[in-house]
């Protein structure tokens, strides 16, 4: 393969790279993007939300959501000091969007990848990044990828880091704070017999007495996806007593209350475990790179943020690159503020989970909070809670963006180092055996 300069090349064909890369395509940019599975590939994060509905429509794939993939209402809750079930539809936000859907990655992530070919980007799979290359000021100029036996070099004006947990180029580049109280792993599995709930087109999401929670995903009528999500201490307690993980999650489907009324667990087939522990990177962007999707920030999948993220990010980096590409003496002005609006984003949702773990409290407290988080959107709390779980609250930021907004840059700079040492307090104060959890301040807009 030929070493071409490209104005991006992106690092990694999920969700977060495919969009990123078929926005700038879309533009006229000229793009590169490398994965290193061959898709369909297995993925988690199967439950998509709302909020990233706007961005489908830039990319133009939201027709082939409808037709492929089973409608998600809403949420179905078994949480909180109150015994009953509730839950929150995704219509209560109003406007446009009263459903969003359960996908399978394999074919999500493949139509999103085909997508970007079609928008016109160059996408090779099997090829998987090794190094990045730097000039000698630092400033990111490229990678080099191994691909069908050979070694081959990418050079861009920008790069992107899309590589998921991978963190392909900002594990070297730049700072991670890792949250310390979202320290989880997730074990689940699939089955092809299941009793719908009540309505069936909701995610179920279910406090676990003895600690964790349980999601159920009804991926089609036949198919659904049920995970158990539990402390890393809790499980390795459980295995000094000698559990099995198919033990610890056959204990935590049979203490749910909803979960096992649904889920026979003899018929759950192999199970799978990953870890699942939040963090967030301290930069999402220096000179010549930015990076989106779980390679920036992931947050627990207690709201099924993770897809919405890493897409709303790309949606505001590439209008980020776009105009520093054009304009390059403003690529500072543009990156720094498209890592604080996507900051932000983290921000909220993370400060919510944080609240939210906390399966003691009453529902009111939990939508008030919520309400409180996206205060200047909305008034009544039960609203607050979808709009602000389902990114809803969030849009007018996304959408509005301006990378080269009016807001002074040393104002968005500082709004930026608050919340980097915001979250690095709140880790510190949890290893210090501290609650991390702060009352919302003014919510900025
Ligand atoms: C247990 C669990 C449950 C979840 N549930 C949900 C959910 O219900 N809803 C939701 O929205 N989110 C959920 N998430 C989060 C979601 O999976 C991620 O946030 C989302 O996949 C991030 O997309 P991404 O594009 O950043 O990364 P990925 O989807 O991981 O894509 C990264 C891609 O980069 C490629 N790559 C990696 N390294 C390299 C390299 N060196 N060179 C080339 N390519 C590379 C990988 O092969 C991969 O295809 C869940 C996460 C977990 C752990």
């Amino acid at each position: 393969m030929a070493d071409v300069q490209y104005d991006v090349v992106v690092v990694g064909g999920g969700p977060a790279g495919s969009t990123i890369a078929g926005l700038l395509a879309k533009q006229g940019r000229r793009v590169f993007l490398m994965e290193r599975e061959s898709f369909p590939r297995y993925h988690i994060g199967e439950s998509l939300v709302t909020g990233m509905i706007p961005v489908m429509e830039e990319l133009g794939v939201v027709e082939e959501l409808e037709k492929r993939f089973r409608p998600k209402s809403g949420i179905n809750l078994v949480w909180g000091k109150d015994p009953q079930p509730w839950r929150s539809d995704f219509s209560a936000t109003g406007g446009l969007y009263d459903h969003s859907w359960h996908v399978r990655r394999d074919e999500f992530d493949k139509l999103l990848l085909d997508n970007a070919r079609r928008l016109g980007v160059e996408v090779v799979e099997q090829a998987q990044v090794t190094e990045v290359l730097q000039d000698a000021d630092g400033r990111v100029t490229g990678v080099a990828y191994t691909h069908a036996g050979g070694a081959h070099t990418a050079h861009g004006r920008f790069v992107v880091d899309a590589s998921g947990q991978s963190r392909t180029l900002t594990r070297k580049l730049t700072g991670i704070t890792w949250q310390e109280d979202l320290r989880n792993l997730a074990i689940w599995g699939y089955t092809e017999k299941y009793t719908p709930q009540e309505f069936p087109d909701d995610i179920l999401v279910e406090a676990i007495e003895s600690g964790g929670w349980m999601w159920g995903i009804p991926l089609a009528d036949d198919k659904l996806s049920v995970g158990y999500v539990l402390p890393v201490e809790q499980l390795a307690e459980l295995t000094r007593q000698g559990r099995t993980q198919q033990e610890v999650f056959a204990e935590g489907l049979a203490s749910s209350r909803i979960a096992k009324t649904m889920v026979d667990v003899a018929t759950v087939g192999e199970l799978r475990t990953t870890r699942d522990w939040s963090h967030i990177c301290d930069a999402f962007h220096g000179p010549g790179w930015v990076a989106v999707g779980d390679s920036a920030a992931f947050i627990d999948p207690l709201f099924s943020s993770g897809v919405w993220l890493g897409t709303s990010g790309a949606w505001l980096a590439a209008r980020a690159l776009d105009a520093a590409l054009e304009n390059p003496a403003e690529e500072r002005q543009a990156l720094e503020r498209f890592d604080a609006t996507y900051r932000q984003l983290y921000h909220d949702i993370l400060a919510y989970v944080r609240y939210f773990m906390d399966p003691n409290r009453l529902r009111e407290e939990y939508m008030e909070r919520a309400r409180a988080i996206g205060q200047t959107y909305i008034e009544n709390s039960a609203v607050g809670f979808i709009a602000l779980i389902s990114g809803i609250k969030s849009l007018p930021e996304v959408v509005s963006f301006d990378p080269m907004g009016e807001t002074g840059l040393a104002e968005v700079m500082e709004r930026r180092a608050r919340m980097v040492a915001d979250a690095k307090e709140a880790a510190a104060r949890q290893k210090a055996g501290e609650s991390p959890d702060r009352e919302p301040e003014t919510a900025e807009v």
